[in-house]
């Protein structure tokens, strides 16, 4: 058996290609004392990957030119010389773009509660995004209005739908019918925007006539000056991501500031591994809603290694539909 890995080749700029990655082969690693042998079945694919593969200043490092690139896979334990894991136990670890790995740090997860890949969905680390993001800085109370954006993905989707068991009104912003369709129709939002099709203000007005109090914001740019632009008093914005610029070398800037101060709005950045201490929490409820069936999710999977690459690029252009996973075996 050989392994089989993922490298970053070169740093982009503007938009990922193919050319930024190099696939090679390897001899199959081999635990030491303390660690497990992995045989990943699922990488996940992540917005924040793009950050890594750049080396401006961020909340974490970049990957190094050479390095196997990063990511979280769900897979089986294979081989352990790890005091509390065996052999056949199912793991999320942070072993990246490759088809084994050897590691320490790997938690158990359970295939009873839910099949392996929404572990890195709706259950995992995009799941937690969306519970402490909107529990914690959001905050919404019954009755209240949350729009959040990439409404179909994989922390919009959760966002949305934990908004709605919380007693709060959702409102999607998603690209394309398709997605807007599945929003509303079977994530169970009271509404869901697209944003393609124009005149974003006008359809915002007509879906939050009362206004807006909380903005889960996935995306940034003009989208985040037309929602700031129909925030109520007192309203909170969750800053999770700005995926509209990630690939740009020149970043959108915000024309609205202004609303922030007329409306007194607290709008705050959030990270989740902020929350590391808490997942247990955010784990157990969601995987409380999951299995009431309260909790919907949709995957997009690009299948084997090799074609990892191709998945990220498409995240980033918005065709995924859905959480964005590979499947690696
Ligand atoms: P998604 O599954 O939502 O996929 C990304 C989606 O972003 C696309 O499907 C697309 O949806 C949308 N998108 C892409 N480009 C644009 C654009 N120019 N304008 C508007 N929307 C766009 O990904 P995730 O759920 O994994 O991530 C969503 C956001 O959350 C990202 O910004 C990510 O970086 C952030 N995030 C932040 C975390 C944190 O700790 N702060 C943790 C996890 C994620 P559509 O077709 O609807 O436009």
């Amino acid at each position: 058996m050989r392994n089989k890995r993922v490298l970053l080749a070169s740093r982009p700029s503007g938009w990922v290609s193919e050319a930024d990655f190099r696939l090679e082969e390897a001899p199959l690693p081999q635990p030491a004392q303390g660690e497990v042998l992995v045989r990943n079945l699922w990488l996940s694919l992540d917005p924040y990957m793009r950050g890594r593969m750049s080396d401006a200043k961020s909340y974490v490092k970049a990957v190094e030119l050479g390095e196997v690139m990063v990511g979280q896979t769900a897979g089986e334990v294979l081989e352990s010389r790890h005091p509390t894991l065996k052999a056949g136990d199912k793991v999320l670890t942070q072993l990246g773009w490759q088809l084994y790995g050897t590691t320490k740090e790997a938690m158990r997860v359970e295939e009873r509660r839910a099949p392996l890949s929404c572990y890195l969905g709706v259950l995992g680390m995009p799941g937690m995004t969306a519970y402490f993001g909107l529990k914690e800085i959001g905050q919404p109370k019954a009755g209240e209005t949350v729009v959040v954006t990439a409404a179909s993905g994989a922390v919009g989707s959760v966002v949305g739908q934990l908004a709605k068991i919380w007693g709060a009104r959702a409102v999607g912003i998603a690209g394309g019918g398709e997605k807007c369709a599945y929003v509303k129709d079977e994530l169970g939002f009271d509404a869901c925007i697209d944003y393609k099709a124009g005149n974003l203000a006008a359809a915002l007005r007509e879906a939050c006539p009362k206004g807006v109090e909380v903005y889960f914001d996935n995306v940034g740019g003009e989208i985040l000056d037309t929602v700031l632009a129909r925030m109520n008093l007192f309203g909170r914005v969750v800053v999770c991501g700005t995926i509209s610029d990630y690939n740009s070398s020149d970043p959108y800037r915000v024309r609205n500031w202004r609303a922030i101060l007329v409306n007194r709005l607290r709008v705050q950045g959030m990270i989740v591994f902020d929350w590391k201490e808490r997942y247990r929490e955010a784990l157990d409820a969601l995987a409380g809603y999951f299995g009431q069936g309260r909790l919907k999710y949709r995957e997009s999977v690009v299948e084997g290694l090799e074609n990892a690459p191709r998945g990220l690029i498409a995240l980033l252009k918005g065709e995924n539909f859905g959480k964005q996973l590979v499947k690696l075996s």
